[in-house]
């Protein structure tokens, strides 16, 4: 997609494909503690490579959109779970699911938890100076037993119900598991007894609804999903050494973005050594 680097007045300004903060990337070696939150554990699940760039190299990779719609029932079910927690009721869909013996945990840090750009669970990794950071969407705790659950909200919009088993298996949905276990990781790290069963919160907008008319209807589904933290740990230690090599790692293949920036390099190098095409720009 085309990502415009813009400043804050949403004026496009020259993109340099690094990031200017020196301190967001981590030198080999270095001493200082450095955070790394859950999202790039994932980039460095998918790609060694581009995870390796933008943490180490400080490049900058174009972005995406913000997801407001999703982030939009993000928003609502934290008001109505919000709710639930001061009072310490169960909400209404542990009341649907035989889940009455929940409630929402109240913490003095939920907020903080559930703040992914700023703060979010955090976890010293062993004795190194790496910091693991994850913001998670909600938590809940069995009322007899103190344990808590993992909960993470999702939205999307599929013809038909959702059946649980195939939104496990789908290799689409890989990730979400991935980010379960390691919220779990994470506050089972801080001290806290954590359930073994965890929750996503799938809520289906109905594409088969006669009209629009202001609304968008959904089906909300819980879907139990029983997290594994026991890979963590050592995917963490292949990270850290991956940050203090000075090597390139490999990409991924199946990455269309690389495999773009192959043929783009290919066609304009080609192109300028050749001289058969005119090509505008400083491009390398
Ligand atoms: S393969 Fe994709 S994810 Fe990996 S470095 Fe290339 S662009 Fe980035």
């Amino acid at each position: 997609m085309i990502d415009l680097k813009r400043n804050s007045k949403k004026e496009p300004v020259k993109a340099t494909g690094l990031r200017t903060r020196v301190s967001s990337s981590y030198s080999p070696n270095q001493k200082e503690d450095f955070k790394i939150s859950r999202g790039r554990f994932s980039n460095f699940l998918t790609c060694k490579r581009c995870f390796y760039l933008d943490r180490v190299k400080g490049l900058d990779p174009p972005g995406t959109p913000g997801w407001t719609l999703n982030e939009t029932t993000d928003l609502l079910l934290k008001k109505e779970f919000d709710y639930c927690r001061e009072r310490q009721i169960p909400h209404r869909l542990f009341l649907e699911n035989d889940l009455s013996h929940l409630v929402p945990f109240d913490h003095p840090e939920m907020d903080n938890w559930r703040n992914s750009l700023h703060k979010g669970l955090m976890l010293r990794h062993k004795d190194t100076n790496i910091i693991l950071t994850g913001g998670v969407d909600d938590i809940w705790q069995h009322k007899i037993t103190k344990q808590l659950i993992v909960v993470d909200y999702k939205s999307q919009a599929k013809l038909g119900r959702v059946d649980k088993k195939d939104y496990l298996d789908d290799p689409y949905h890989e990730g979400y598991k991935i980010q379960m276990d390691f919220y779990a990781y994470l506050l089972k790290g801080m001290g806290f007894d954590v359930y073994k069963t965890s929750y996503f919160l799938v809520c289906n907008a109905k594409r088969d609804d006669d009209e629009f008319n202001k609304r968008m209807n959904f089906d909300e589904y819980l879907v139990p999903y029983n997290w594994n933290s026991d890979w963590i740990a050592n995917k963490i230690d292949e990270m850290i050494s991956l940050m203090n090599n000075e090597q390139i790692p490999e990409p991924n293949p199946s990455c269309k973005n690389c495999a773009y920036s192959e043929q783009y390099a290919r066609l304009v190098c080609n192109s300028v050594k050749d001289n058969r095409e005119q090509v505008q720009g400083n491009l390398f």
